[in-house]
């Protein structure tokens, strides 16, 4: 293992053991917990910072079996909800070399040095915790160190454990960008409560009260994650529609279209969930769009017509070019 730059964490915790607790309880002292700096302290702002849309990796030997499954799963996760995808390393200039090292803890953004490090460390195998540590590698800081935040978010500088203050520091409009999404206590990139703090108090209490045990959560991007991605990134493709039919007229309708998907095992599961509150007249229609080395453009194919509200719906997709099968559980709740 390559000697590491001096370390600075920013926090979060798994196992109910927030990322920041877990490395703390290490001894690290990364910056804000769970970021490691390169000498430089860079924004994300800057193109060069970015990664390819599709980004190279490498699992490490060290890595425990069930951190490497969660981290292919968030991989899925990325794969369907934004334009980012991960392939293994092949010669690339950069690439993320994923490891268990002491903690959870990534550099943030792309710095064009070769061989990048990003820590899974023990009890770090949480998907919401993965998913942070790479949202940091693709250019995302701290939701609390917007500028912004002191509208939303109260820091209790007396309840931060001396020497951790800086952890809590603001970032000016030319260090980060907000990418025009509001501020986001959902955030799977926000620090908890309970991030630094030198006894039992909160060191940050939210403006709004019913926020407070929501910040800090870990479970799975929100909705602004996907979006500040999406924008950073300049993903074209979506992966939620709002169709309102209250007012609509008979044949109004509104397509979803996922990007291209490029299923590398014998099968792959795409997962959404559908949920109608309008007429039990409307349906849902779910079509697969096949191309071959003859068919160019592909041939669209209804797969399955979902009318109403259905409990549950498993929808099986066969690919007819391949021996590859997808399928598509569909879920909607009435
Ligand atoms: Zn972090």
């Amino acid at each position: 293992m390559p000697v590491h730059e001096p370390l600075e964490i920013s926090e979060d915790n798994e196992l109910d053991q927030d990322i920041i607790d877990i490395n703390e309880a290490l001894g690290l002292d990364l910056f804000e917990g769970d970021i490691k700096l390169d000498g430089m302290r860079n924004s994300i702002i800057g193109d060069q910072y970015r990664w390819p849309h599709t980004i190279p990796y490498v699992l490490e030997d060290t890595l425990e079996m069930n951190a490497k499954g969660l981290i292919l799963k968030a991989f899925e996760q990325y794969r369907l909800k934004t334009c980012i995808d991960f392939k293994p390393w092949e010669g690339e200039p950069n690439y993320l070399s994923v490891f268990k090292g002491s903690g959870c803890w990534s550099s943030v953004g792309n710095r064009q040095i070769g061989r990048q490090e990003l820590s899974i460390g023990a009890n770090c195998d949480r998907i919401g915790t993965i998913e942070h540590e790479f949202l940091h590698a693709l250019g995302f800081w701290h939701e609390q160190s917007r500028s912004d935040r002191d509208d939303y978010v109260t820091i209790m500088r007396d309840r931060i454990q001396s020497g951790k203050e800086g952890n809590f520091n603001k970032y000016s409009d030319k260090r980060s960008d907000f990418l025009n999404v509001p501020y986001d206590y959902t955030s799977v990139m926000h620090y908890s409560k309970t991030a630094f703090m030198n006894g039992t108090e909160p060191t940050i209490v939210t403006n709004i009260p019913a926020f407070i045990d929501v910040i800090g959560q870990r479970m799975d991007f929100s909705e602004y994650d996907i979006q500040k991605l999406s924008r950073l990134y300049n993903c074209k493709t979506g992966y939620f529609v709002h169709f309102n039919t209250s007012a609509g007229i008979t044949q109004d309708r509104a397509i979803l279209e996922s990007r291209i998907l490029y299923p590398k095992r014998g099968f792959q599961c795409l997962q959404f969930y559908y949920y109608n509150s309008g007429s039990e007249s409307d349906q849902l229609n779910i079509l697969v769009k096949e191309y071959s080395d003859t068919n160019l453009n592909g041939t669209l194919r209804l797969v399955e017509t979902i009318q109403g509200a259905e409990e549950f719906s498993n929808v099986s997709i066969n690919l007819l070019s391949e021996v590859e099968a997808r399928s598509m559980p569909l879920k909607s709740r009435s």
